[in-house]
């Protein structure tokens, strides 16, 4: 037994992994359910490192020293379960299984329960930043207990991604499913921030009259002040893309319907039962979902409605500033949303996550990555008790700077019928947070009239119920 961690599961995220642990001076035993994947792996990077190549479990469980370090990357779900019931009846106290792959954090909680009764950490772990992130540094996000960070903490800081300031992108997170939970919001946070960057294109190209190829060029600009980001980044490629069968841009000839993996959704049904009000991301969710009802949108192009007319060419560096403004503005509420349902996953599961640390961890590696995550570890920092990012004093600054502009695009937006769910629903929750009075109070009375639940009073203690059917006079509850 001489291998420091073991990989079962070697396609794209497992042989990456498996590879950065050998690139890093570890050896690494190697297994997969079907054989051949772990014979093409050491043929074609045995020279990086040192590989164990091991074909039956009891193989890969005897090539491992102890306690053991067993990482797992196979497909969430079912699989994860098949694997751990191979490999846990082999493995002694002490020994740590990690699991790599998207799963559920309810599904983690329940593992490690059932694992810890045989005394076995189970590890479940956040990893984000796809194939590339696997290979040279991906952000990592492991729960589980103490001691068995204690174990693994180091190999992961070598491995993952380095923030710009050389911190490692890893940290405990917190027990059981903790970091599976904030691997899911990371999820739910990316599709809002995507949501976001769309509109921002559509708006461009549909009012600001912009080609994709100079849509590039402003998303290149904005990347290099306060949006500077991955995903911003990334789009700039996309959108310079230009297909060589057609010549035509390739945002153009893409289908337009988005496609999911359920990440997101599982952060808006949990944020659902949590009662957190995660509605960017929900927008973000819903409006993949409705690209992808193409019977709906077949069925409705004859609605009535504005064609977008592009403003005249002189207003357009304006208007791209605007929707910067209106862009950073919507960011800013939407990681406020998905660091609210953090915090109260967290309370919820006795977690005790330190928020301003998942924001460091998220400075580099994953695909949410942005210059924009220094600002609210910072902000975490000067006040871990937080209760909205929205109360940071900076955050709060940039948004009373922003509005102006952020409001002029939605109005913008609405009269030339270009739909900006996540900008609107960023709008709506800022100023609903802003609001002194809000119509829930009547709703509360239309609650108490149809179905006595009572109300409470703004002068008084108490629960009351108007007669509404008698002479209306108020009783308390
Ligand atoms: P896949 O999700 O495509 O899973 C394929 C792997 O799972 C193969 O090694 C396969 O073995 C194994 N497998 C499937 N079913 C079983 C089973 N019943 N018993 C044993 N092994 C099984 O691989 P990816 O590399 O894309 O992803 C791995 C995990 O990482 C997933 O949970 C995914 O959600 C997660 N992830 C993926 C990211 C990505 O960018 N792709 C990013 C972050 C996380 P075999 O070769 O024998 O078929």
């Amino acid at each position: 037994s001489t291998a420091q961690i073991g990989v079962t599961g070697l396609a794209v995220m497992g042989r990456n992994l498996a590879r950065n642990f050998a690139r890093n001076g570890y050896t690494v035993a190697l297994h997969n359910r079907t054989a051949a994947r772990t014979h093409d792996l050491v043929a074609e990077f045995g020279e990086e490192g040192i590989f164990v190549p091991t074909e039956t479990a009891e193989e890969f469980v005897a090539a491992l020293e102890r306690p053991r370090r067993l990482v797992i990357m196979v497909k969430a779900g079912a699989a994860t379960d098949a694997v751990i019931g191979e490999f846990a009846p082999l493995l002694e106290p002490g020994d740590m299984i990690v699991d790599g792959g998207n799963a559920h954090f309810a599904d983690t909680r329940r593992r490690e329960k059932e694992l810890r009764e045989q005394g076995i950490h189970f590890v479940g772990t956040g990893v984000s930043g796809g194939e590339e992130g696997a290979l040279h540094g991906p952000s990592i996000m492991p729960g589980g207990s103490v001691e068995s960070y204690a174990a693994l903490g180091p190999m992961l800081e070598k491995i993952s991604a380095k923030a710009k300031d050389g911190a490692p992108c890893v940290t405990h997170v917190g027990p059981d499913g903790a970091g599976h939970f904030v691997k899911m919001v990371h999820n739910g946070i990316e599709y809002a921030d995507m949501q976001l960057i769309g509109e921002a294109y559509q708006l461009l190209r549909d009012v600001g009259g912009y080609t994709p190829a100079q849509i590039a060029d402003v998303f290149r600009t904005w990347n290099t002040g306060r949006l500077d980001s991955y995903l911003i980044e990334i789009t700039a490629e996309v959108l310079s893309h230009v297909d060589a069968a057609t010549d035509r841009p390739f945002v153009d000839i893409v289908q337009d319907r988005a496609e999911q993996k359920g990440t997101g959704r599982w952060t808006v049904q949990i944020a659902l039962d949590l009662g957190v009000p995660v509605s960017g991301i929900a927008e973000a969710v819903f409006a993949r979902s409705l690209s992808g009802h193409a019977d709906l949108r077949a069925a409705s192009g004859e609605l009535a409605g504005p064609r977008p007319e592009p403003i005249a060419d002189t207003e357009r560096a304006d208007f791209a500033d605007h929707v910067e403004q209106a862009l950073y503005a919507s960011k800013i509420v939407s990681y406020t949303q998905g660091f609210h349902e953090i915090a109260a996953g967290s309370a919820e599961y006795d977690w005790d996550i330190d928020l301003g640390a998942v924001a460091r961890i998220w400075r580099g590696g994953c695909i949410i990555r942005a210059a924009f995550l220094d600002r609210i570890t910072a902000a975490y920092e000067a006040d871990p008790g937080l209760v909205s990012l929205l109360s940071d004093k900076g955050f709060a600054e940039e948004i009373a700077a922003a509005q102006n502009d952020w409001r002029s695009v939605v109005s913008t937006a609405v009269t030339e019928g270009v739909p900006t769910p996540g900008f609107a629903a960023a709008l709506a929750y800022y100023d609903t947070l802003r609001a002194e009075r809000l119509p829930a109070a009547l709703t509360q009375g239309q609650r108490d009239f149809f179905g006595a639940h009572t109300y409470r009073r703004v002068d008084r203690e108490g629960s009351f119920h108007t007669l509404w059917g008698g002479d209306r006079s108020e009783v308390e509850a």
